[in-house]
């Protein structure tokens, strides 16, 4: 019989596994190759309107425009441990090819007529020259210029360089850049998500944004893997605390499982589970003071950044997820205060459920498990366990 194929951990004889490899190995693989080579490299890959608020705090409408890019730069030579993107780029998109996109984007909804933001997402770093042709940039910078829309774009901390900056800013003068920190811990960016940048830079890449006068929105993930709910929950209320008075706005992403990523394998191996909504309002009860400290609301004097959770996939099994009966409430819950900054969204607001999570954060809190003890919250208990 074959031995089961595992991962080598500290104690066997074999050379370690590094986190590399098992990052890289899915997006080589057959089915990935196939479907890259599927996509149709003049069109993007997703356009969609949602409501929104513009940086003054008005609700207003947002178009958002992911292109089908060759991805990020970071993922050619490593990647984070829950990207998911390598699923959606192609290697050979050229200048033609996005401007193309871009021309669809626009077309498809009469040069943004209706809504007053445009966020363009890229798989990567827009400002990033190995990524995007730098003709590129400046159409999209120039556009929405032009056409009065607040541009929102993504990056990475490297491209947030003076220089790039005193260059955009040239062609651009309202907009925001979305980072993706993660997390506040050099230690979590390094051996949990595999991010290969350090809080180091991200304050470097603030400097020079407050410098030019740009909008910083940094994105923190909640509970990458090989963490646990508890520590997730009390990291994420510290790293929130740690970011807040330098960005205008804090999105908390609660993981959610993408295809052929390390956590998807985690996640099928029964290794981990995507949090849950009752820790997402535990975590946005206990940061609330550091966003509001006189105990506000959005668009009150005391704010200090915008706080916002929106659960991609919430309630499914791959998103952060309750016992099924109450997520539909949670998640719309936690998508008003997004909006609003008032905690009487949460008021009212129970389930059985509860108490197993409650459980579940306390006996973490006291046992040494550093990977948790989530079990599987729906279907059968007696099949769940004997998957195990
Ligand atoms: S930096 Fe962003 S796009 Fe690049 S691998 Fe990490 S999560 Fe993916
Ligand atoms: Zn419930």
């Amino acid at each position: 019989m074959n031995k089961p194929v595992s991962l080598t951990l500290l104690g066997e004889s074999n050379k370690g596994v590094r986190i590399h490899d098992l990052i890289k190995a899915p997006a080589n693989t057959p089915w990935a190759k196939e479907r890259q080579q599927s996509w149709d490299a003049d069109e993007p890959a997703t356009v969609y309107y949602t409501p929104e608020t513009t940086a003054d705090g008005t609700p207003c409408s947002a178009v958002t425009v992911i292109l089908r890019t060759k991805g990020c730069h970071w993922w050619w030579s490593s990647g984070c441990t829950f990207c998911g993107y390598f699923n959606d780029t192609r290697d050979d998109v050229t200048n033609e090819n996005l401007h193309s996109q871009w021309q669809y984007a626009k077309q498809r909804f009469n040069d943004f007529e209706d809504h007053q933001m445009v966020k363009v997402y890229t798989s990567g770093s827009l400002f990033e020259d190995r990524e995007i042709p730098v003709e590129f940039q400046e159409t999209v910078l120039a556009d929405c210029q032009r056409l009065g829309k607040e541009l929102i774009v993504e990056s990475r901390c490297e491209q947030m360089t003076e220089e790039k900056l005193a260059w955009a800013t040239k062609i651009n003068q309202n907009f925001a850049v979305a980072i993706g920190l993660e997390a506040y811990d050099d230690e979590v960016l390094r051996f949990h998500v595999n991010k290969g940048f350090t809080t180091k830079s991200w304050e470097r890449a603030v400097v020079n944004m407050q410098k030019f006068n740009i909008r910083i929105k940094t994105y923190l993930m909640f509970k990458p893997p090989f963490m646990s709910e508890a520590d997730a929950l009390n990291h994420s209320v510290k790293w929130i605390e740690a970011v807040a008075e330098k960005s205008d706005e804090i999105s908390v992403n609660p993981m959610n499982i993408q295809r052929g990523t390390i956590i998807d394998r985690l996640h099928r191996n029964n290794e981990y589970r995507p949090p849950w909504l009752w820790s997402l309002v535990e975590m946005i009860k206990r940061a609330h003071p550091s966003i509001h400290p006189d105990g506000g609301f959005n668009g009150d004097a005391d704010q200090i950044s915008r706080l916002i959770v929106h659960p991609t996939a919430g309630g499914k099994v791959r998103g952060a997820h309750n016992c099924g009966e109450c997520d539909s409430h949670v998640v719309a819950a936690i998508e008003r205060y997004a909006v609003s900054g008032d905690l009487r969204e949460f008021g009212g607001l129970e389930c059985q459920c509860q108490t197993i999570w409650a459980t579940e954060i306390s006996l973490e809190e006291t046992l040494p498990t550093p990977l948790g003890i989530s079990k599987s919250r729906r279907g059968n208990v007696l099949a769940n366990l004997r998957s195990l």
